[in-house]
């Protein structure tokens, strides 16, 4: 971690419980402006209930989580989407029965927004009108930037599995986020595929300035990726280091050999 480095996302000793279930005990970590930041573990360490709380889709039992220096503990996903961190999901959550174009339309944020205002949305439902022609050539620029510019009148249902990753990935774009959650976004994709994800993921990071959290399954992946990595395992942060150190770390091997 570089010092001196500013902190967009802090999370500090954060817990939750499902039943007799710990999924996170004691959580800390810390994502600076403009890094890409790894989540390793196995399965079932805690990696997309982190996600889940960060992204203010289930509450935390304790803890506290910053977001720009302000604590965004209680507030809801959609109040934290518009402050400016936005997630995407291990099980992909395209309208497979809407076009490329609408699924872009439905993805603009309301009103307390700045993209919002900017681009002439000014509710959740402005969607059902005629959209914006502003709007829409926003939505053709990110489908562009993810390759699906010429699918754009597809159904998303028509998309193969690895383009509807895309597509996700472009509808997360368009709130402009500040910060970017991915959760696995290169699982059961195409491995001759995977490397288009990748680059991708740095041109979001690099072109568009976009700070990544990413929770990756694929170490090879993850080592390309990241720069710093954090793993988990039973629901605690058990290393933390640059990708390097990570990949030869003794407790992170037996983890993931070990298993659960
Ligand atoms: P990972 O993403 O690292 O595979 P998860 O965060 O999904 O792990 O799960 C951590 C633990 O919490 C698991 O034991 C899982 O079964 C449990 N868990 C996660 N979400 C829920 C939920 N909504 N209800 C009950 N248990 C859950
Ligand atoms: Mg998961």
């Amino acid at each position: 971690m570089t010092e001196g480095a500013q902190p967009l996302l802090e999370v500090g000793d954060v817990a939750k419980r499902f039943g007799g279930v710990v999924a996170n005990d004691g959580v800390s970590l810390r994502v600076n402006a403009g890094e890409i930041v790894g989540l390793i573990g196995p399965n079932g360490s805690g990696k997309s209930t982190l996600f889940n709380l960060v992204c203010g889709t289930h509450p935390a039992d304790s803890g506290v989580i910053r977001f720009r220096g302000r604590d965004i503990t209680a507030l809801t996903s959609a109040q934290i989407a518009r402050a400016g961190m936005v997630r995407t999901f291990q099980q992909t959550r395209v309208y497979r029965g809407m076009t490329c174009m609408d699924n872009m339309r439905i993805s603009f944020p309301s009103e307390e927004s700045e993209a919002g205002r900017k681009s002439g949305w000014t509710s959740g439902w402005e969607w059902m009108k005629p959209p914006s022609a502003l709007a829409d050539a926003n939505s053709i620029e990110l489908l562009e930037f993810v390759g699906l510019s010429e699918k754009r009148n597809l159904l998303a249902g028509e998309l193969s599995f690895g383009q509807q990753k895309l597509l996700e990935l472009a509808m997360a774009l368009v709130a402009r986020p500040a910060m970017l959650l991915l959760d696995e976004p290169t699982a059961g994709i195409n491995p001759t595929l995977i490397n288009g994800v990748l680059s991708r993921l740095r041109a979001v990071n690099e072109r568009f300035g976009v700070t990544l959290l990413v929770i990756e399954h694929n170490m090879r992946v993850i080592m390309n990726l990241a720069g710093r990595i954090y793993c988990m395992a039973h629901g605690r942060i058990l290393a933390e280091g640059p990708a390097r150190e990570i990949q030869g770390d003794r407790r992170v091997i037996d983890a993931y050999l070990g298993g659960q």
